[in-house]
């Protein structure tokens, strides 16, 4: 007798992607910042980040999760950024982010699955590829928000992180824990 075909796979559900991440890796130009490069008359770069993204990362490390920044530019203002959110590794001047991501999978030793990308632009285009949940902000170019499984409300630079993670932990039963013990002992 032959044998039935196996049903086709479903893809996972944007639930299912949620439930199953643990490591943020974030873009940092057009995504932690509206995209806006400052010099200053030294020619250092300053950027504008949204303090409720910085609410949103320490909330997010709270929940026991990890989160990394992966950039194409190299700037010190990134890193002061990134150590007062605790965030690592930190990888700038990444002119190639699939294989900057790949390190970051190994370093943290995470498999694809595990992982939600926030990109804005085309450089992320292949990171998005690989990861669990890819996430496109709102003002991402049209190529990255087709790759997306979620697309933010927020643009680049307006709380887009803060929202990507009270999306996840909310799919993880983790977010209105954190919040009352944030209104218990503060943060
Ligand atoms: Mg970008």
């Amino acid at each position: 007798m032959e044998r039935a075909a196996p049903p086709p796979a479903t893809p996972p559900t944007l639930q299912q992607r949620c439930t199953a991440i643990d490591l943020l890796v974030l873009d940092v130009d057009g995504v932690l910042t509206a995209g806006g490069i400052v010099y200053a008359d030294d020619g250092a770069e300053l950027k504008t980040f949204h303090v409720r993204d910085g609410s949103g990362l320490k909330v997010w490390r709270q929940a026991g999760k990890r989160a990394a920044l992966v950039t194409g530019r190299t700037s010190p203002v990134v890193g002061v950024r990134a150590a007062e959110l605790g965030l690592e590794p930190v990888v700038q001047g990444a002119a190639d982010k699939l294989t900057a991501y790949r390190d970051i999978l190994t370093q943290t030793a995470s498999r694809p699955e595990q992982v939600a990308y926030v990109g804005d632009d085309l450089p992320d285009l292949p990171v998005l590829l690989h990861c669990g949940l890819a996430v496109a902000v709102a003002d991402a170019c049209a190529e990255v928000r087709a790759a997306a499984h979620y697309v933010t409300r927020a643009g680049g630079g307006r709380g887009v992180v803060r929202e990507v993670v009270e999306l996840i932990l909310r799919c993880q039963g983790a977010w209105q824990p954190v919040v009352e013990r944030l209104r218990e002992a503060g943060l």
